[in-house]
């Protein structure tokens, strides 16, 4: 075996990743981390102490716009949330390929199992992934290569396929007893970090890119934050949750890709902040200046609220209405 070999390992932080980089190491394969973040993930921390732990280097890239793309209209759909898992493994990959040149390393390992999730890594899944990310015999998965056909590295002979592995669906105890053997001291459990995968999230991602107006990074970065309310297919109120959230809201409102056209404080009241992303429609404005009424406990004789809008600073007073006070958030996460 004529080693070193370099590869690019996706690193999430999850077990799978991490298993991968130890089998690519027990074979004296040189491993450089690359761990794919987007504005829908977390757990940046747990993928960079599992780079810690392992011994390795690791960079992380961001998405680029265009990724939204995938997620508004995914060429082979979503999964049970809005996570669009196959387009978005194909577009990692392609940002992998690309890195993997950049590092003059040899070929790609994975940590995907054969069925064990139900979007992605269907064995039909893997195929697409690989063929579309234009990596079809560059991309290893150690965990379940003894499955599929033989790559690059196997065939020559860069890795051993012997010591691969030919796991399969969705039971974790042969993963566990794998890492066990390798000495892992902490197992992660299992996640996919990422909230498209989540049902009350993904409720407002598919609110926001049925609507008409084509929606930007700061839209989707807005529904992290706060309660939503779609008050018509142009316009959507956002309530901050606590105090935290009223101070996101406003420098949310203040940064330059903003698409919200008002801001409302409470002056005489604690209640929360709320934002108005669409025309500043005095009718809008009174509904979500209503919104701010339905979750303030004391409300005073004359609740009056501050109105910030490219226009100037107003100040009306609220009052209370009853679509506002029936109206159901799209979703609160
Ligand atoms: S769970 Fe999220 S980050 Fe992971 S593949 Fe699916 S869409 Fe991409």
């Amino acid at each position: 075996m004529s080693n070193p070999r370099r590869c690019v390992a996706l690193l999430s932080g999850g077990l799978d990743s991490m298993l991968v980089i130890r089998i690519m190491q027990e074979q004296g394969v040189e491993v450089e981390a690359l761990n794919f973040k987007t504005i829908f993930t977390c757990c940046q921390d747990q993928s960079s102490q599992a780079a810690r732990d392992l011994g390795v280097r690791m960079t992380v890239v961001g998405q680029e716009d265009d990724y939204l793309d995938l997620v508004r209209k995914p060429t082979f759909g979503y999964g049970k949330g809005a996570n669009p898992c196959v387009d978005c493994r194909i577009y990692m990959f392609d940002r992998a390929k690309v890195f993997m040149d950049q590092v003059g390393a040899d070929f790609i390992v994975s940590g995907e199992v054969v069925g064990q999730r139900p979007m992605s890594q269907k064995r039909k899944d893997l195929n697409v992934i690989s063929y579309h990310s234009d990596l079809e015999d560059l991309l290893l998965r150690p965990l379940s290569a003894k499955l599929l056909p033989k790559t690059l590295p196997e065939r020559e002979g860069w890795v051993d396929r012997e010591k691969l592995y030919a796991f399969e669906g969705r039971s974790r105890k042969g993963l566990i007893k794998l890492a066990k053997q390798f000495g892992f001291e902490d197992i992660p459990t299992p996640s996919t970090g990422c909230a498209l995968t989540e049902p009350r999230f993904s409720q407002k991602v598919f609110d926001l890119i049925e609507m008409p107006t084509l929606a930007q990074r700061w839209d989707f970065e807005l529904l992290k934050h706060g309660r939503h309310f779609r008050y018509n297919p142009e316009t959507k109120v956002i309530l901050g949750r606590d105090l935290e959230e009223n101070y996101r809201l406003v420098a949310l409102h203040e940064a330059p890709d903003a698409t919200s056209t008002a801001i409302l404080c409470p002056e005489n009241y604690y209640g929360p902040h709320a934002m108005l992303v669409g025309p500043p429609h005095a009718d809008a404005l009174e509904f979500a200046a209503a919104l701010t009424l339905r979750y303030t406990r004391d409300v005073p004789a004359t609740p009056r609220v501050r109105i910030d809008t490219a226009e100037g600073s107003s100040v009306v007073v609220a009052k209370a209405r009853e679509d506002a006070d029936q109206i159901q958030t799209v979703a609160t996460m």
